[in-house]
């Protein structure tokens, strides 16, 4: 009879708490997992006093997308990521727009995909043309042994790496990451602990470290999104706040993503979030003295492109995912000289 933990990967980063029970040290949760059970994700189980994943090589998505569309728009800008992600996530984030793939496992325990080992995905970014690949759709952090093993072979395939986020991993998590993880865009869902705790069932502080952590201490790309939910976190105080922290504690070169809502899962009495509102946010931004700041799923809006933030010169112009043309040279504006951060622009 086949052993329950055959075909399964043991986990990283977690350590034995006593009478068979572990602690798990990937997110911020810190689950302490009695043996039989799983943690808070439902992806990884306590089998005989040792933590397993349930969900390596259990592929539910992978695809070649724009890497604009992370949203990455300072990292290798025009390219395509090879884009994979499995099913879970430790957020239960009312609005999800993944919710099929991300909260099915915590409704009706359902781990679904496909068996494509790190060789396989490599294999198939190369020959997609991709010059990264990039751990999204789902929470990448709770598949982090998918992405460890992928990352290094990329790596030795010359293709870079990166993480679209919710900001929960540990310290630990982070710096497990750093010899091959390239690029992160982090979601600042809001400026409030209320928010976090009522529509996402999590909080804010661990985010707002992560992203500082990320920012100060490691050489890792970093873009944040913030969806803009209509009546929940769009005041002009909140946003002032948020954006002020990006400037103050982040820094003002890394870029403001302000994505427009549309009603999903289990959050469906609300109207998409007005053009006009994602415009005032952007204002905001601008206004606290952020550098680069997007408005983003309204194709065709001019906020879409990249300009100078000393002389206003266009610098990379899209329509939606789309590049038309880029005129950074050797990483600065081609008019002023001002140099443009980001990872091989
Ligand atoms: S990844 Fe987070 S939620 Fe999942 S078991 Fe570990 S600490 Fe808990």
């Amino acid at each position: 009879m086949a052993s329950a933990k055959e075909n399964l990967k043991e986990a990283v980063l977690w350590e034995a708490n006593g009478d068979k029970k572990v602690r798990c040290k990937l997110c911020n949760w810190r689950c302490v997992i009695a043996e039989g059970k799983s943690g808070r994700c439902c992806v990884r189980k306590n089998i005989d006093g040792v933590l397993y994943s349930l969900n390596y090589e259990k592929v539910c998505s992978a695809n070649p997308d724009p890497i604009e569309k992370k949203p990455l728009y300072h990292f290798q800008p025009g390219s395509s990521s090879f884009s994979i992600a499995t099913m879970g996530c430790n957020f239960r984030c009312e609005f999800c727009q993944n919710w099929q793939i991300s909260q099915m496992v915590y409704e009706d325990g359902r781990i679904d995909g496909q068996a494509i080992g790190p060789d396989k995905i490599v294999a198939a970014a190369v020959r997609s043309g991709c010059k990264s690949i990039a751990y999204t759709y789902t929470e990448p952090t709770i598949f982090m042994e998918l992405c460890n093993d992928c990352g290094r072979l990329a790596k030795e395939c010359g293709l870079a790496n990166v993480f679209v986020s919710n900001g929960y991993q540990t310290v630990e998590a982070i710096d497990f990451t750093r010899d091959w993880l390239d690029g992160i865009n982090v979601d600042l869902k809001s400026f409030s602990e209320g928010y976090y705790k009522r529509l996402c069932k999590a909080h804010l502080k661990p985010v707002l470290d992560t992203i500082k952590y990320i920012a100060k201490e490691t050489n890792i790309w970093l873009e944040i999104t913030t969806l803009l939910v209509p009546g929940e976190n769009d005041s002009d105080d909140e946003l002032k706040k948020l954006a002020e922290f990006i400037v103050n504690e982040v820094g003002a070169d890394v870029p403001w993503h302000i994505s427009r809502f549309h009603p999903q899962y289990k959050y469906l009495d609300s109207a998409p979030t007005q053009v006009k509102a994602l415009e005032r946010a952007e204002q905001i931004g601008k206004v606290a003295g952020l550098h680069y700041v997007y408005v983003g799923n309204v194709p065709g809006s001019k906020s879409e492109s990249t300009f100078c933030y000393n002389c206003g010169r266009a610098l990379i112009e899209r329509i939606g995912y789309r590049i038309l043309a880029n005129h950074i040279t050797n990483c600065c504006c081609p008019d002023c000289g001002t140099k443009i951060a980001g990872f091989e622009l």
